[in-house]
């Protein structure tokens, strides 16, 4: 087997018996691999050992990619969404991870009206209040929710975020557990449209932690390809 094969599986392995020390069950728990810089022969290996949600950080380089290899998997958007880009990014993806404003919620689902489609998002929150990151800070995210929900063609499935960065993986526990009890807060408000089915949380250093804590969609790229090389794009 490859080295990403390889990988792929020592991550799936990490990622159940982190289901089964918190009780959850593995069907419960889907692995994305996040292939920003990653090439795609490489993309193409991950795919071959059943990885089916690829997540990308930009929408042109996910746009290349995407012409190429086809939609056989599922594409998220797990950037930063610049407004300018929400018309390549309704048609591209099958969901967006990274709605933190409604500026950019409107323009999505401008786009989506005007190519006939629907979409899939999260919204990301920012919990650390940390100035340098992307998210809607905290309890915001309710009254964001509320505005977006109003939007025809977009629909709500949950949150996702990024904790500050920590050498320890247990330093990350309180992020996400209190990405879901928002979550729980937020599937107790009964907003219509709103489903808070997906907590996207966890990378490679943390991804284990975020299981236990509930993720449902856990962001994988280092674990899976080795560190990424910027100069090579
Ligand atoms: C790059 C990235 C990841 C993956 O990070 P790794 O440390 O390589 O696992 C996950 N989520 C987001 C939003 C990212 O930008």
């Amino acid at each position: 087997m490859s080295v990403i094969g390889k990988n792929i599986e020592k991550v799936r392995g990490k990622i159940a018996d982190a289901a089964g020390k918190s009780g959850r069950s593995l069907s419960d728990v889907r692995l994305m691999a996040v292939t920003k810089t990653v090439d795609d022969e490489r993309i193409m290996e991950a795919i071959e050992v059943g990885v089916d949600i690829i997540g990308e950080n930009y929408v042109q380089e996910a746009k290349r990619k995407i012409e190429k290899m086809g939609k056989n998997v599922e594409w998220h958007l797990i950037g930063h969404l610049q407004t300018n880009k929400a018309k390549y990014a309704v048609r591209l993806f099958d969901m967006i991870h990274s709605v933190d404003r409604l500026g950019v919620a409107v323009e999505l689902d401008k786009r989506a009206k005007l190519s006939g489609n629907f979409v899939k998002i999260l919204i990301e929150v920012n919990l650390s209040g940390e100035e340098s990151k992307s998210g809607v800070i905290g309890e915001g995210a309710i009254d964001l929710i509320r505005d977006v929900s109003l939007l025809e063609t977009l629909s709500i499935k949950g949150l996702m975020t990024m904790p500050p960065w920590f050498d320890e993986p247990e330093d990350a526990r309180p992020f996400f557990s209190a990405l879901r009890g928002l979550r729980d807060r937020i599937a107790e408000e009964n907003i219509d449209g709103v489903h808070m089915d997906e907590l996207s949380m966890g990378m490679t250093g943390d991804y284990a932690v975020a299981v236990e804590e509930g993720a449902t969609i856990v962001r994988v790229g280092r674990a899976i390809f080795g560190e990424r090389d910027y100069t090579m794009k």
